[in-house]
């Protein structure tokens, strides 16, 4: 099944993803995360990726584009499909993923939509702390570490995004509404869009995603 999730900076695309990983073997592909990679590399890539992303702008279509189909031509296995994670996110980036997929296996079969509102998005940012080693994502309210600052997982330290800001938030808000909100559109028409509530507690949210792949 090849997946895609989509929802605004926070909305817990990542938290669901790794579910949906568990129990679906499927490929993780988070285009930020990768760009959050190569940064900690120092490759060229991350580099002119940083200026972007520390302003909370999105990075160009070309380098994006780009480096998604380059992911997607190295997986060393394929596993039962994809969840695309970050990406598309720009109508561009729908219609070069479209013609790079369509009529082929890796064609999008389903588009998870998570739904809340932008005012809760600011508490999930803010609280947000995510484990360097293994990618773990906690919040300090909401799904806190058993002791703070240290990863259940792994036992590695915590860290909180560079980008977790409530200034970064407003231009990824701007962003989300101006560029993303019309790949949804595009997917919309193709009756591919699964709309979740994803203003609940994450079990409840979980259930909702796990319901939408069902159908
Ligand atoms: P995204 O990948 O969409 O940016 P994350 O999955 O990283 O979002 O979630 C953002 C923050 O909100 C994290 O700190 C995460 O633990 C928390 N979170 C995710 N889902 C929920 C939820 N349903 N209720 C409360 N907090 C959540
Ligand atoms: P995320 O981890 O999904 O919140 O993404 C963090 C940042 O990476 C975004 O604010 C963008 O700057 C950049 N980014 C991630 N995915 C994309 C994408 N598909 N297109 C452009 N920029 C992206």
């Amino acid at each position: 099944m090849n997946i895609l999730i989509m929802g605004g900076p926070g909305a817990g695309k990542g938290t669901m993803s790794a579910k949906i990983v568990e129990q679906y073997n499927v490929n993780h592909i988070s285009t930020g995360d990768i760009f959050r990679e190569e940064i900690s590399s120092g490759s060229a890539l991350g580099q002119e990726a940083k200026t972007y992303i520390d302003q909370g702008l999105l990075v160009p279509d070309e380098i994006t584009n780009a480096m998604v189909k380059d992911y997607l031509e190295h997986l060393p296995d394929l596993k039962s499909g994809y969840l695309l994670d970050g990406y598309p996110r720009t109508l561009d980036q729908a219609k070069a993923f479209d013609a790079l997929s369509k009529d082929s296996a890796m064609a999008v079969d389903v588009v998870i939509a998570m739904e809340i509102p932008f005012a809760a998005l600011a508490e999930r940012i803010s609280g947000r702390r995510l484990c360097k080693s293994c990618g773990a994502i906690y919040h300090i309210h909401a799904n806190p570490s058993k002791q703070e600052g240290v990863c259940d997982v792994c036992g590695s330290a915590l860290y909180q995004r560079k980008d977790d800001t409530v200034e970064s938030l407003q231009v990824r808000l701007q962003e989300y509404t101006r560029q993303t909100q019309p790949v949804l559109d595009f997917y919309e028409a193709k009756g591919l869009v699964k709309h979740i509530n994803a203003d609940q507690p994450i079990e409840a949210v979980w259930a909702s995603v796990v319901g939408a792949l069902k159908d």
